[in-house]
């Protein structure tokens, strides 16, 4: 029960660590995908507090321009209106404005034109001429010119809007000049819009940003830019104002150049997360190729130990220098030892019976230089309590799965219930030979008697003739002698027959001696002889070529012998007279001997002929069915062979083989 349901379990069990592999996997991805999240969203917080820190850099820097330049154009303001000043208080005005005008356009580039002008609106000066801006006035321009000098009037400083000539964009201030509380006049400075970009906006705003003056309809009126930058959409507007109304100043920042490396560096970490992922999934199939590889040979393991507990056949196995390395348990039961007390045991080993030592070790040696007998070999063991078992033992080199041995794996049979039983099997077999030649002797015992009473008979009538002539004293000691000779030959006859049948009917083990096949078939002949003629039998015997000797038991080919040759004479006891014939052939073929007992009788049909052989089948009303079968065994025990065969002339021919040479 127990060994049945092993494989079952083993089968089972190692479901359990896959389940919980598939888990920690999953953990495993999880975390990795989390991972990848985790990273991208840090990226992009980065991503966004740089550009958060960029916008709040971008508006700072916006409004540091813009009050930048509010402030310089609030020092011209000043300037003008200082030098508005001191030429109304000045008795030569004319050379001071140019003096201070020219300073003043030489310091400030973007300051395109100073002129001066009454209170009538006439140029009194101008540097660097003395025209008014308005090379081509437009219905608007005398109109903003003039609302700006009554403008002006009022006390402070006033800015014109700006406008485009000839593809420049340009503002103007007007600064009053008062003498005693009274508008002397004015003081007008041309602005160039992109000259003050130009001039006003340090190289490091420009290299960071797009700077644009826009007006009121969004129109790009001057700007300063890089050419070869790409801006972004991150922009700061601010408003300029004054000088020109509804203006506005917008920068819009470039992008930053670092960018690109930071954007290779994010790319790098989320393609290098990516194989990561991958490669988990890739490790996660192998995995779980190993785990069912693992599973497959853990059943695979425990099919071969259920198995292998489950042998009736012992196994062994050694190593290349004879020691014990395995035993499995039928072995262990076998032998009666502990699996510890064998394994890593050198010979002699402790199951070895003391008595076969000697060839147990040879045996040892001869199986571990690899001549161990194909066909196994007998050998007799001893158990832990000193009982004996005989075993059959097959050895098989053991190979690695480098192909190389390793040692010699034996597989060990209990075979002493068996050699009982054929032990058993001989004797029976032995007590109905025996019996079979009781039997055969009850049949021909009247012939035996027959047999005996001739030279009985012979022996009587020459004693009475020796007493005849001794009563009567007439004879020669010759003749005396002479009958004396003959009644002894007669005796040994009678003594000769009594021998046989003695020889015959005692029972004795097989015992194999030279013998001679030709007298054993001339003694069968002499024992039946009798039988045969009072059934009107000829017995013909026929001896060819050499007579080599055999190794045999007499006793036994001769009963094969006679029972063949009464199966014969049986057989043929309905024929006609002439057809009463049996001859015994021996022969010679190759190595063999051959013996042929040649009857004329009926033959045997083929349904009797399959059953020949077998034990008990007989088709005689007083038949015992014994004869065939035990021939067949004594032959076999000679190692030869039995057979019938149709004889061509009518009747069958019994042939026995016997090998020569044969120890
Ligand atoms: P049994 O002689 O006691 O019957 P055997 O085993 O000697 O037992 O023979 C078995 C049977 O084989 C015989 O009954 C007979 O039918 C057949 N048999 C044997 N020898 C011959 C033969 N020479 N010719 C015909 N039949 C035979």
């Amino acid at each position: 029960m127990h060994e049945t349901s092993t494989p079952l379990t083993a089968e089972r069990r190692p479901l359990a660590p896959l389940k919980w592999s598939n888990w920690y996997l999953s953990i495993l991805r999880l975390a990795v995908g989390l991972l990848l999240a985790l990273l991208i969203a840090l990226l992009w917080l980065l991503h966004r507090n740089e550009v958060e820190e960029q916008r709040a850099t971008l508006i700072a820097d916006v409004l540091w321009l813009e009050q930048s330049l509010r402030f310089h154009l609030d020092g011209h303001s000043e300037q003008l209106q200082q030098l508005a000043l001191d030429l109304t208080q000045t008795r030569k005005p004319h050379p001071l404005f140019d003096l201070r005008a020219r300073h003043i356009l030489k310091n400030n580039s973007e300051l395109q034109q100073l002129l001066w002008i009454d209170a009538s609106g006439k140029t009194v000066a101008g540097m660097p001429n003395p025209a008014l801006p308005r090379v081509e006035p437009g219905p608007f321009g005398e109109d903003r010119v003039s609302r700006s000098l009554e403008l002006v009037r009022l006390g402070n400083p006033v800015y014109s809007d700006a406008y485009a000539l000839n593809d420049a964009v340009q503002f103007e201030i007007y600064v009053p000049l008062f003498r005693g509380g009274r508008h002397r006049g004015t003081l007008l400075g041309v602005y160039s819009l992109n000259g003050l970009l130009k001039h006003q906006v340090p190289w490091w705003f420009a290299e960071r940003y797009l700077l644009r003056i826009l007006d009121g309809n969004g129109q790009t009126l001057a700007s300063k830019s890089k050419v070869d930058a790409s801006p972004t959409t991150l922009t700061y507007a601010v408003s300029f104002e004054p000088p020109g109304y509804g203006m506005t100043l917008k920068a819009t920042a470039y992008r930053a150049a670092d960018n690109l490396a930071q954007t290779l560096i994010s790319t790098l970490m989320v393609i290098l997360a990516a194989a990561v992922f991958w490669s988990l999934w890739a490790v996660r199939g192998s995995i779980q190729r190993r785990l069912l590889a693992e599973q497959a040979l853990r059943s695979e393991y425990a099919f071969r130990k259920a198995m292998e507990d489950s042998l009736m056949v012992g196994m062994r196995a050694r190593d290349l220098a004879g020691r014990v390395t395995y035993a499995n348990p039928a072995f262990l039961r076998m032998v009666g030892f502990r699996s510890d007390e064998l394994i890593g045991r050198e010979p002699p080993m402790p199951y070895w019976a003391p008595e076969e030592m000697e060839r147990t070790l040879h045996l040892h040696n001869s199986v571990l230089e690899g001549n161990a007998p194909h066909e196994g070999f007998e050998i007799r063991l001893m158990r832990k309590d000193g009982s004996r078992f005989d075993a059959l033992v097959y050895e098989a080199p053991l190979i690695d799965s480098d192909g190389r041995q390793t040692g010699w794996m034996g597989s060990i049979i209990d075979v002493t219930a068996r050699k009982r039983a054929e032990d058993l099997a001989r004797q029976q077999q032995e007590k109905l030979q025996i019996t079979a030649r009781l039997v055969t002797m009850g049949e021909m015992a009247s012939t035996l008697a027959h047999e005996l009473n001739q030279p009985l008979a012979a022996i009587t009538s020459y004693t009475a003739g020796c007493m005849n002539k001794l009563t009567t004293g007439n004879f020669t000691p010759e003749q005396l002698k002479e009958a004396l000779g003959k009644l002894a030959v007669q005796a040994q006859r009678a003594g000769h027959i009594i021998r046989r049948v003695h020889d015959f009917v005692r029972k004795s083990e097989p015992k194999l001696a030279p013998c001679d096949l030709a007298e054993v078939i001339d003694d069968s002949i002499g024992f039946i002889e009798g039988a045969a003629k009072s059934r009107g039998v000829r017995i013909q015997r026929e001896i060819q070529g050499m007579r080599p000797e055999l190794p045999a038991d007499r006793v036994m080919l001769e009963q094969v012998l006679l029972n063949l040759m009464r199966n014969g004479i049986e057989a043929m006891s309905e024929m006609p007279a002439e057809r009463r014939r049996l001859t015994v052939k021996l022969s010679q073929v190759e190595q063999q001997m051959e013996i042929r007992v040649i009857d004329h009788g009926l033959g045997i049909p083929p349904e009797v002929e399959e059953k020949l052989f077998t034990p008990l089948f007989s088709t005689k009303a007083d038949g015992m069915g014994m004869g065939l079968s035990i021939c067949r065994s004594i032959i076999e025990f000679h190692h030869g062979r039995l057979w019938v065969e149709a004889n061509p002339a009518g009747g069958s021919i019994f042939v026995i083989t016997l090998p020569i040479g044969r120890q």
